[in-house]
């Protein structure tokens, strides 16, 4: 990742100072996304500890198995590294770190079975989460998050170009799912996370697993996918339609594409993200389908695929220049088929929502 040590210490800073406001004693981080946005250190969890202890007064200890040195020396130089033996406890290590005193705020993808040792090496402490520390950070993007975003979300435009130039009508959905993992790796994925495929019926289920069911012509598509390119991750939808699409189909793409614009119109500084929500909602209301649209508008995305900010009914939090979000508003017609379409989009400095995905958003029919 080509972000400087700067970087990251002024994001341990931001985070220890939010620390400080909440009145915790520190926060310790296990691997994953909070780790990779506050130290620059991207692994896997495993049974070897490895724990950032960052305290509410600054200091950032990365607790870290001796085998594991090297890498966390590249991937984080300067950071200070407290390593633990083979034959060490290295949640021992870990809460000799934590200064005395108030509460302490855990990353919420810290395996159970490490808190609750420190739980049992720490029994008068409190602990909390330290997404509200953390997560509200990480939902402004930067400069360079944003380049990446946009970098990510331009591979998979490029990607779904492709998509709609491969044969649909005979495959398995299964078929055209490794076809667009590979056009993804092909345009610039480092890893692909998913790829929905929801021919026809199927289509009706907003998350389907591309399935050995054979696409026939007159279905309806859902293609959804994504990965990550430099961490950052992408995330679009289109329809497409194999042959010339029924009236219905065309009657409902055209409501979700009114949809998704008037979420567009709506996302801007200070607007409750719910209200986001609303906007895209009426839209599918007023068209008659409202109680086809069974999920949320859509999520915040990042280093993780799924995160703050959500727009969904319930959340009143305003959206903030800096903020990545989708925009997906999708008509499920159980039994005969789906429409989504699904943009990435950033509120940007004037305040106003910009995709990041401007590839082609009609109703494609592929062949
Ligand atoms: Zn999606
Ligand atoms: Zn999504």
């Amino acid at each position: 990742m080509p972000i400087d040590a700067t970087v990251f210490r002024s994001r341990r800073d931001r985070a220890a100072q939010r620390a400080r406001s909440r009145d915790l004693a520190a926060l310790l981080v296990t691997p994953g996304s909070d780790l990779a946005y506050l130290t620059g250190h991207r692994i896997h969890e495993s049974e070897r500890l490895t724990c950032l202890v960052l305290t509410a007064d600054g200091s950032a200890t990365l607790v870290v198995p001796e085998l594991e040195a090297p890498r966390a020396r590249a991937a984080a130089p300067g950071l200070e590294l407290r390593l633990w033996s083979e034959t060490e406890d290295p949640i021992a290590a870990a809460a000799a770190l934590v200064p005395r005193g108030r509460a302490i705020a855990v990353g919420e993808r810290m395996w159970a079975s490490f808190l609750l040792r420190l739980q049992a090496t720490l029994p008068d402490r409190t602990f909390c989460p330290a997404a509200p520390v953390v997560a509200p950070l990480r939902a402004i993007k930067d400069a360079s998050e944003l380049a990446a975003l946009r970098a990510v979300a331009q591979s998979a435009d490029r990607a779904y170009t492709r998509v709609r130039e491969l044969v649909f009508e005979g495959r398995t959905e299964r078929e055209v799912g490794a076809d667009i993992a590979a056009l993804l790796g092909e345009e610039g994925h480092d890893e692909v996370t998913f790829t929905i495929v929801g021919s026809g019926p199927n289509g009706a289920s907003p998350h389907h697993n591309a399935g050995e069911r054979r696409i026939a012509r007159g279905d309806a598509i859902v293609l959804d996918f994504g990965g990550t390119m430099a961490w950052y991750c992408s995330d679009i939808t289109r329809t497409v339609h194999v042959g010339p699409p029924s009236a219905e189909t065309v009657r409902v793409h055209d409501a979700v594409r009114k949809a998704q614009e008037a979420g567009y119109k709506a996302a801007r500084e200070g607007v409750a993200a719910q209200d986001v929500d609303a906007a895209a909602r009426t839209v599918i209301d007023e068209a008659g389908y409202g109680t086809y649209f069974i999920h949320r508008l859509g999520h915040g995305i990042g280093l993780d695929g799924h995160e703050d900010p959500y727009l969904v009914r319930g959340n009143s939090e305003p959206l903030v220049p800096g903020m990545a979000f989708s925009i997906e508003p999708g008509i499920y017609l159980p039994g005969k088929f789906g429409v989504r379409i699904e943009d990435i989009a950033v509120l940007n400095d004037k305040g106003v929502a910009e995709p990041l995905n401007e590839v082609d958003r009609s109703l494609a029919v592929v062949s």
